[in-house]
């Protein structure tokens, strides 16, 4: 007999088309009818709370009085909750964002009971291959989406094993037809039969067992109070089915009978049966890009210098951390961070990451003062302390500026060694601007802000300090203008319409015409990219570029300015009328000693309904890209062989081969590599006749969240047809990526995490607006926590546990032979451990001399407590 298990549930965007502060009335409306029925009605067993814990939150923000009825029926496992803090993307959303997102979902789940074991993602658009990975590391095995598979992954069949190169694995029940199919069934036995008949079908194809999952809830749906009439209607109508109110876990158990099921590896980005909106990554170009710097300042900064400070005797401010993911998480929610949703809820989300980045920048700045001001030194000049927050010792350029009032000053370490610099450039800054209290005493002198590069070798994970003392030396800027640039690695010309002609001279290898954009128009909503039929694009080949080179001791600086002509929206487009423009500022910057080019690229967008590439030739005829996603790196076909037959086989969505990247994205052969690494936009697609271009988006321009019969999505319109005038996107946006060429392509992921990890400063002077009282605490003035020894890991984050007295350190080997971490610590460190992702201990490491090592599997993330 068939068994029907219906799951009653509620799918949960907090805000789409809808706001936030819209959904949270009819949460506070429906979480009372649902513990009603849970409380009253015996027959009744359970509800499925959308897997993710900031429904809760949000409820008791209003409603703090039913936390214990909440508890009471969680603990009775009838109300079922967790384990995620939200719906999150898995696309454009980096690893360690997945990781606390399942982390604080957990953590705030277990206040009340027990979390729903499963990776549920039923409305994520498109599933990450290294997914099953982060479930096991919380020790998740079952996973239930919907978007993203087709029998071409290696079954048709909708109940699977899905593992990962490092072995891990979750068993996978797919909603075929999504997670709505049982909304408001109906009562007429006609229409029910209508609509159940359709579902059987496919679900019975699908099925390896007699169970099958009716789902009954949709999005904002309220508990359907007639589902014992409607399931009386349904006896009746198929008897030969057993129908019953069910959970997921029912299902699986079912499921883990059965002996022989497929495994599938990969990721699932197929839009056949589903829609998953392969372009949706560069919609909102500007929330895309505040998600990617704040998400790499959290964990490539702020974590690991708030590690080092707790090392030295700080405390660890948990609570304003976690307050910080929570912000970001909101809008990793799959509608959130695909900024498909109306402008009112993208001016909410874009406030978030503004609140978001406010509280980083302000506890970085925090955790500097703090170390800085409490060197153990008798010193009493102002300090300029560098911080390295890489697992190694770093050479590199040092940006920063020095406040003073000297006129002219020198840098000495700890040792009096005096240290180089050159002076970029100076300004006035007035004294109530530093601290209102100096003009408050009449004391009106000016400081001086000066930029200044140095270049030095810092402390792995750690710092070094500098002495700011008086001098008797001239200073001014040492810029002198050059016509080309000439570094240790690169000859770079600029060509008349802003492009650069790059010679390597260390590959011996020359790339033209680089940075050169491509303009076509977007027919699309904010969904999907959608290009206008037989158009031709229009590049900025032709532009008149106003540029200038200036060169110093360590490096060369290239500013290029034009404007690019473009139609002003669709129909101009059409009629081939260029009425309007795209103002073009880029700032490439180029270190005498590195192997990188570094892009800074403004655009201030007057026109409608287009998009808008940059394009990077790499000379390597390729066919397939390597880019990195969660913990790991993936490589892609350039080109999808469903292009021949997605019309035939009715694909819900044309399969360009347009693909996310989270840091990086590049093509190589056995030569040499040519990566694009970004701060900023995470879409990519590989073109040109010889598939050898990388085309990064820089933005997309469209007018509405969803439209219908697009030439790349025919159909429905996605979502509604509401108009987003901001998503036009009229305005300034700076993109920053960097370019890098190597003949070691396979260390492109540790390129990536360097060119994240910026060198970060602070300059303690005798007066700062906001007081402090002087710590307990005595800090060295040059300092170093841990370094590694073996390199071919990439670093995760740093950051301290957040139940114990322990330090996290999170890695991963994105290449493709098996790697050996080894870590120092410098600290008296006794006790390592393997941890898993949620933190806890699973097995003691041996510590030999201080260090530690551990092997890492190809796509492994591995974490240690100490
Ligand atoms: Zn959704």
């Amino acid at each position: 007999m068939k068994k029907v298990h219906i799951v009653p549930h509620m799918h949960w965007d907090r805000e789409w088309y809808f706001s936030t502060e819209e959904s949270r009335i009819l949460l506070v409306n429906n979480m009372e009818e649902i513990m009603e029925m849970l409380e009253t009605n015996p027959d009744y067993p359970y509800y499925v709370l959308d897997g993710q814990t900031s429904i809760l939150e949000d409820y008791f923000a209003v409603k703090p009085e039913n936390k214990e009825r909440v508890r009471k029926l969680v603990q009775e496992g009838r109300l079922i909750i967790g384990p995620w803090y939200t719906q999150t993307d898995e696309m454009v959303v980096g690893g360690e964002s997945i990781v606390r997102n399942l982390l604080y979902g957990i953590k705030d789940s277990e206040e009340f009971g027990e979390f729903m074991k499963i990776g549920y993602l039923p409305d994520s658009f498109g599933q990450s291959a290294q997914m099953p990975m982060i479930l096991n590391g919380f020790d998740i095995t079952y996973s239930i989406f919907w978007r993203g598979t087709s029998e071409r992954h290696g079954t048709d069949k909708t109940e699977f094993y899905w593992k990962t190169d490092d072995g891990s694995k979750v068993l996978v029940q797919l909603f075929p037809l999504g997670y709505a199919i049982g909304k408001y069934l109906p009562e007429d036995e006609e229409a029910l039969q209508k609509r159940i008949d359709k579902y059987f079908t496919v679900l019975d194809r699908g099925a390896t067992t007699e169970n099958i999952l009716l789902p009954n809830g949709h999005d904002q749906m309220p508990i359907q109070k007639n589902i014992f009439t409607v399931m009386e209607k349904l006896r009746k109508l198929y008897p030969d089915r057993e129908f019953f109110l069910s959970k997921y876990e029912n299902v699986f158990a079912e499921l883990e009978k059965q002996q022989d099921l497929p495994t599938l590896e990969g990721e699932f980005l197929d839009g056949k049966y589903m829609r998953v909106h392969r372009s949706i990554y560069s919609t909102r170009m500007d929330i895309k890009a505040a998600n990617a710097r704040i998400e790499n300042k959290i964990t490539n900064i702020l974590e690991p210098l708030a590690s080092l400070a707790y090392s030295l005797g700080f405390e660890y401010h948990h609570g304003l951390i976690e307050l910080i993911w929570k912000e970001i998480m909101k809008n990793h929610a799959h509608d959130s961070i695909g900024c498909c949703c109306s402008d009112k809820v993208h001016r909410e989300i874009a406030n978030r990451f503004f609140l978001a980045e406010e509280k980083v920048d302000q506890l970085i700045n925090f955790y500097k003062r703090k170390i800085v001001d409490s060197m153990d030194t008798a010193k009493q000049e102002d300090r300029l302390t560098a911080f390295n927050l890489l697992p190694y010792e770093r050479t590199d350029i040092i940006n920063t500026s020095v406040m003073t009032k000297l006129k002219s000053f020198k840098l000495v370490d700890q040792t009096g060694k005096e240290q180089d610099f050159e002076i970029i450039s100076s300004e006035i800054t007035d004294p109530g601007l530093i601290d209102r209290q100096i003009v408050h005493y009449g004391n009106y002198d000016p400081f001086i802000k000066y930029t200044i590069q140095l270049k030095d070798t810092l402390p792995a994970m750690g710092y070094k300090t500098y002495f700011v003392e008086g001098n008797d030396k001239e200073m001014a800027p040492s810029l002198t203008i050059a016509d080309k640039v000439e570094t240790d690695f690169y000859s770079i010309t600029v060509n008349r319409n802003g492009t650069l002609n790059i010679f390597d001279k260390k590959l011996n290898q020359s790339f033209e015409n680089v940075l050169l954009l491509e303009n076509g128009g977007d027919d699309g909503d904010e969904y999907d990219f959608s290009p206008l039929p037989n158009e031709e694009l229009i590049y900025s080949n032709r532009v008149d570029a106003k540029t200038e080179i200036r060169q110093n001791t360590y490096g060369a600086t290239i500013d290029i300015r034009y404007k690019l002509v473009v139609p002003g929206d669709l129909e101009q487009r059409k009629a081939k009328v260029l009425d309007s423009s795209v103002d073009v500022h880029i700032v490439v910057k180029v270190a005498n000693d590195k192997q990188l080019i570094n892009v800074e690229l403004e655009v201030d967008n007057c026109a409608k309904d287009h998009r808008l590439r940059v394009l990077i030739p790499t000379g390597i005829a390729s066919s397939f890209s390597i880019s990195d996603h969660q913990f790991g790196s993936i490589k892609r076909n350039v080109i999808d062989s469903a292009i021949e037959v997605w019309e035939e086989e009715d694909w819900d969505e044309r399969p360009d081969p347009i693909y996310p990247m989270l840091s990086y994205a590049g093509l190589s052969n056995d030569k040499y590599g040519v990566s694009v690494l970004t701060n900023s936009t995470r879409e990519y697609e590989i073109i040109g006749e010889n598939y050898d271009t990388i085309a990064i988006t820089l933005f997309r321009s469209i007018g509405f969240l969803g439209k219908e019969e697009m030439l790349r999505r025919p159909g429905r319109p996605s979502g509604i047809k509401l108009p987003t005038p901001d998503s036009q996107m009229i305005g300034k946006i700076t993109l920053r990526f960097a370019i890098s060429t190597s003949d070691q392509p396979e260390k492109v992921a540790r390129t990536a995490k360097e060119y994240l990890t910026p060198v970060v400063t602070y300059n303690k002077i005798p007066h700062d607006a906001m007081k402090l009282n002087k710590a307990d605490v005595k800090t060295p003035l040059e300092f170093s926590f841990l370094k590694e020894v073996e390199s071919n890991v990439v670093l995760s984050t740093l950051k301290k546990a957040e139940k114990d007295a322990q330090f996290v350190l999170r890695f991963y080997n994105p290449t493709e032979t098996e790697a050996t971490a080894v870590f120092e610590f410098n600290r008296g460190i006794e006790h390592v451990s393997a941890a898993n992702l949620n933190e806890k201990s699973i097995g003691k490491l041996e510590l030999a001399n201080s260090k530690v090592q551990v092997k890492v599997k190809t796509n492994q993330v591995q974490s240690i407590l100490f």
